[in-house]
């Protein structure tokens, strides 16, 4: 069987949940037993977005071999316990930059270079490209943005060129829309997604299926209706109703047929019948928690919910395998002083500080890992949150008052948190972190050995600045004992106070690698800590 392609685009308006569901396409037709990867390609001119501040594009998911990504990548890892890698994402700004290059090489032999066949046809190659592997029977393609916009061009033109080179067998497209529910008119419109696909259609590419975001269930006359204006095959418009969690959409798809149609279309005839006994499993835990717990994460980019989507979706995980709802509260630490510290956070029962960069509401951090260790609130730092609980105990428990991490303050008479030696000479900003997947040696009888049961582990990277081994005796002699390190490197990757009930601080994102059916075991303890905080709470109530 030749591999198979599968555009998805979208329409209308942006986060209608293009990710989710090609993320839920993906899972079923996993299910269904063929190898599945998914793609995105994004037409911005970064090269990638790891350049990009959080309230612009949320989170930059991290893959195994440090390719900095878009978040929904994280859906994808998270949906099809696949990995993700380089080359499952591509921005115009990566298209360009190899264009540009190969010119200056002489590659183009004299040729003016345009974007059409130039660019177009190195958005086509890098669209074939996981293909060629033989590893996939099926490629899932998610365009950003919407369909109509400037920068999407060059990408539907690519889609359109390979729509007419390749078998019809071989290729579909899937456009998702919005149909809105206009309540003074009680009534659903189909007009938005009637325009947005004659935009589709005027730039060459086809549907054949139509993906339609709602609130209200869609009537059959409604699906009839937008097919027979479309253009589509009746029976070729779905709906993708409001779900109560995205884990319940590839079961919402498949109960739409979404997996039938799209397997007709590919001609693929010999795909198993697919269980989803562990998703419903899940889901059912999910929906059904015994108990609860409250949260506080305490960040700075709190405001935007996709700033911190794995770390959220790791809770959802953590939570499940539980049986517990975690509520997590965000609070923006830039907010936080003494004064309102306690009335704040001083309920929740467990605290996690986020990562981040650059200085803002750093000193809300240390505030409130302070709290979490005076008060033996279960704690648990990642990243800048890690640096920030080294900071914290220099400053209070060894009495090295202005302790610092070398990012905000270069000048600290105490930098116990300093710039990586490999770090001093660079000076490009984009792509030049310590990134992805690093091995991490754990001591045993420490509390990360008993969460993890081993004592190798890898997790992935993003950070330039590490705890600095010239204070290390000081500070295990006073509590602070480094757990885990890198085997070759030395780097401190895991702090703990052993005489707290919990408190661990990690320099690496273990929320990158959680699944539902794999929740990542640091969140799985720091839950089950939480829960007996809360236990304790209610008992001296
Ligand atoms: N800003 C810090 C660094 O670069 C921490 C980054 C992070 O939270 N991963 O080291």
């Amino acid at each position: 069987m030749n591999t198979k392609y599968v555009f998805v685009t979208g329409g209308v308006a942006s986060s209608l949940g293009k990710g989710i569901i090609a993320a839920s396409l993906g899972k079923l037709l996993q299910a269904r037993g063929l190898r599945v990867t998914i793609q995105k390609f994004d037409p911005y001119i970064n090269i990638d977005p790891g350049t990009l501040n959080p309230y612009e594009h949320g989170e930059c998911y991290v893959t195994d071999d440090g390719a900095e990504t878009d978040l929904d990548l994280g859906h994808y890892e998270r949906f099809l316990g696949v990995r993700m890698s380089q080359a499952n994402n591509v921005t115009t700004g990566r298209i360009y930059w190899t264009v540009i290059n190969r010119e200056r090489q002489g590659a183009y032999l004299g040729k003016t270079v345009q974007i059409v066949p130039h660019v177009t046809d190195e958005i086509k190659r890098r669209m074939l490209l996981l293909g060629k592997s033989g590893n996939y029977d099926v490629i899932v393609t998610e365009v950003g943005g919407t369909v109509g916009d400037m920068e999407s061009q060059p990408f539907i033109e690519a889609i359109r060129q390979l729509q007419w080179e390749m078998p019809e067998e071989d290729l579909m497209s899937i456009h998702l829309t919005l149909v809105p529910y206009l309540h003074a008119a009680q009534e659903l419109k189909t007009k938005p997604t009637q325009h947005s696909v004659q935009t589709l259609q005027a730039a060459g590419v086809h549907p054949d299926i139509i993906v339609c975001r709602t609130e209200m269930e869609l009537s059959q006359e409604i699906r009839r209706k937008v097919a027979l204006f479309c253009n589509v095959k009746p029976g070729h418009v779905i709906q993708s109703i409001d779900a109560p969690s995205i884990y319940q959409v590839p079961l919402n798809m498949e109960a739409e047929g979404l997996d039938e149609m799209v397997l007709e279309h590919l001609g693929i005839q010999d795909a198993q019948e697919p269980d989803f006994t562990h998703l419903k499993r899940f889901l059912d835990k999910l929906f059904h928690p015994k108990r609860e717990i409250d949260i506080a994460l305490v960040g700075k980019y709190v405001e935007l919910q996709d700033a911190y989507k794995s770390i959220l979706e790791s809770f959802v995980h953590a939570g499940t395998v539980n049986e517990c709802k975690v509520n997590a509260h965000t609070f923006q630490s830039e907010h936080l002083n003494a004064s309102n510290l306690e009335e704040k956070i001083g309920k929740m029962d467990g605290i996690l500080v986020a990562p981040g960069f650059g200085e803002r509401g750093l000193e809300g951090k240390v505030l409130a890992i302070r709290y979490a260790r005076e008060h033996n609130v279960p704690f648990f730092g990642v990243g800048l949150g890690m640096q920030m609980c080294v900071v914290e105990f220099a400053r209070n428990v060894l009495g090295l008052k202005e302790a610092h991490s070398a990012e905000v303050n270069p000048s600290t008479p105490h930098p116990v948190i300093d710039l990586m030696e490999q770090q001093k000479s660079t000076t490009v900003k984009g792509g030049t972190m310590r990134l992805g997947a690093y091995d991490c040696k754990i001591k045993e009888g420490s509390l990360a050995h008993r969460i993890y049961g081993t004592n190798m582990i890898s997790e992935r990277h993003r950070h330039r600045y590490e705890f600095n081994n010239a204070y290390l005796d000081q500070m295990e002699a006073a509590g602070l004992k480094a757990t885990g390190k890198n085997p070759e490197t030395g780097l401190v990757e895991i702090v703990e106070i052993p005489t707290h009930p919990f408190f661990i601080g990690v320099q690496f994102h273990p929320e990158m690698k959680s699944a539902p059916e794999k929740p990542q075991p640091i969140f799985v303890h720091f839950v089950q800590a939480a829960m007996k905080k809360r236990q304790q709470n209610e008992k001296n109530c």
